[in-house]
């Protein structure tokens, strides 16, 4: 593993950034410990890097991006053909990586590894993606061309809960149009993102400099905001850092993209296919153990209070069955959340929840395994409106039932949430699937699909309090996001 190079021989498992090429031990004083959340085992420590970490990573990165932005645009798609050729001869490991430190099934992870391979796909359209418009003739002998350049140094501040797809939704696009990057990742399991660095710097077509890695948590995440040789923000993670994030950054003059967090509803219609409906809404709710930004938390059960129970009834049943365990065992359905703190604030959630009188209708708090972090899935009913379960991210695999008696309810309670990642429909109605998609407030939105995630060719984000910025994340909003407008408008005499 050796993303976890050493930056000391006496504290092994002390990690190191990787700047200009190299790994770098950090100066920093404290490290925080970075543990399996299904073990319980410490993997690494995270450096709590300083501001001279971050300078240094700046600096590199800003003489990276002059030597890069005068690569060809052709040599970086190059580029990053290789790094996808790279990541995927590494996929298996990168997987192993992220279901060990995160805690997610093996398979998911690997799923998610092949989505951050997918995003470099969608990159290396680069050369095609850059090219800008033209007018010829504007008035005598003037043409205006319109150009698309590099914006310099790009920052990623990154999540738990994707530790190597999100780094990937940045990264190709980043450095495909031009750009020097920098990866702050999550602290709390920053092993894949680290090795990711690593082995983007192993294409050689990458000049040193150009792709660097700078562990921490706010220090470091407010070294970045703060400094000048930082050009742009690509922040994931909880919507209130999102909108921290967002105002820090713009007040220091940065362009910035912050996506938060979210609170999805799934709406099953009472002609719902029940196996499309119930497999849908155990992958979204409990996959993961609901720690996705597209997880339904929610499920608005909508017709006949017949219909509705018998809805329930199918839900509660099939998440009954589901396997609570550790991430690395095949036979998991629903793997450890991210940390026991997490745990005790989703246990604490629950309880209040039935002391203001929910019906517990499948209750996983049980024994909470060997790293503390096991959770089993949870199905809270008849919660009370406005309750905290409802309105706000729990991020864990517990779900809440709601109930309308016609679509347009449903639409109407789906709406009210601050949030607007991601919704879904279930239903066998063209009709219904349609009025529900014109009128939902998301950016995301699923027929008859529990997580509806779009692929890297499209863009990636959702509305409201889900976002802090205006370009979503992948996608022709990427090209946007990473390079700035130049319009030159020339005379010329015959
Ligand atoms: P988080 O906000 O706690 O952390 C995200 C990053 O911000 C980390 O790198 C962390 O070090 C940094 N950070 C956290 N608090 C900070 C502070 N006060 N000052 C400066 N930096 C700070 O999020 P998380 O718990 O790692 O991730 C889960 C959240 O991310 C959920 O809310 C989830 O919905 C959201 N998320 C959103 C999307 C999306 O596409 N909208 C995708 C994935 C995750």
């Amino acid at each position: 593993m050796t993303s976890t190079a050493a930056a000391s021989s006496t504290e092994i498992l002390v990690l190191a950034n990787h700047i200009g090429g190299a790994w770098a031990p950090s100066g920093a004083r404290d490290a925080l410990d970075d543990r399996d959340p299904a073990t319980g085992d410490l993997l690494a420590r995270v450096p709590l890097s300083t501001a001279g970490d971050v300078d240094t990573a700046v600096t590199a990165a800003r003489a990276g991006a002059t030597a890069w932005r005068a690569t060809s645009p052709l040599r970086r798609a190059r580029a990053v053909m290789a790094l996808r050729e790279v990541l995927n001869a590494h996929r298996d490991e990168v997987a192993e990586l992220v279901a060990r430190d995160m805690g997610k099934t093996l398979a998911d992870a690997t799923a998610e590894v092949g989505r951050g391979i997918e995003a470099c796909e969608a990159a290396m359209a680069m050369p095609h993606l850059l090219k800008g418009e033209n007018l010829e003739g504007v008035a005598t002998g003037v043409d205006v061309e319109l150009i698309r350049q590099p914006v310099g140094v790009v920052a990623a501040i990154t999540p738990f809960n994707f530790p190597a797809m999100i780094p990937l939704w940045f990264l190709p696009y980043a450095v495909a149009a031009g750009n020097a990057f920098i990866l702050k990742p999550s602290e709390q399991d920053p092993l894949a993102g680290a090795r990711i660095v690593e082995l983007a710097n192993s294409v050689d077509l990458f000049p040193p400099g150009l792709i660097n890695l700078v562990h921490g948590a706010h220090d470091v995440v407010n070294g970045l905001l703060d400094h000048p040789g930082v050009d742009a923000i690509s922040f994931v993670g909880s919507a209130k850092t999102a909108r921290y994030v967002a105002q820090r950054a713009t007040a220091n003059g940065k362009r910035v993209q912050a996506l938060g967090g979210a609170k999805n509803s799934m709406v099953v219609m009472p002609d719902a296919d029940p196996a499309l409906m119930v497999g849908g809404v155990m992958g979204s709710a409990f996959g993961a153990a609901g720690q996705r930004c597209l997880a339904g938390s929610i499920a608005v059960l909508v017709g006949t209070e017949a219909q509705q129970d018998a809805a329930r009834d199918r839900i509660v049943a099939a998440a009954a069955a589901l396997r609570t365990g550790a991430g690395l065992d095949p036979d998991t359905d629903v793997c450890p959340v991210v940390s026991p703190q997490a745990r005790e604030r989703l246990v604490s959630d629950i309880d209040q929840a039935e002391a203001d009188g929910a019906t517990v209708a499948l209750d996983g708090r049980g024994d909470a395994g060997p790293g503390g972090c096991t959770l089993g899935p949870t199905v809270l009913d008849h919660v009370p409106a406005e309750h905290r379960v409802v309105v706000d991210e729990l991020f864990g695999p517990v779900l809440t039932l709601v109930r309308a008696t016609d679509l347009a309810e449903a639409i109407d309670l789906v709406n009210a949430s601050r949030y607007g990642n991601s919704s879904v429909i279930f239903t066998e109605s063209g009709g219904a699937a349609r009025a529900y998609r014109y009128a939902v407030e998301a950016g995301m939105v699923g027929v008859n699909i529990g997580v509806a995630a779009p692929v890297a060719w499209f863009p990636f984000a959702g509305w409201k309090d889900s976002i802090d910025g205006d370009l979503h994340a992948n996608g022709r909003d990427a090209v946007e996001f990473y390079t700035r407008k130049k319009v030159v408008t020339s005379r010329w005499s015959a």
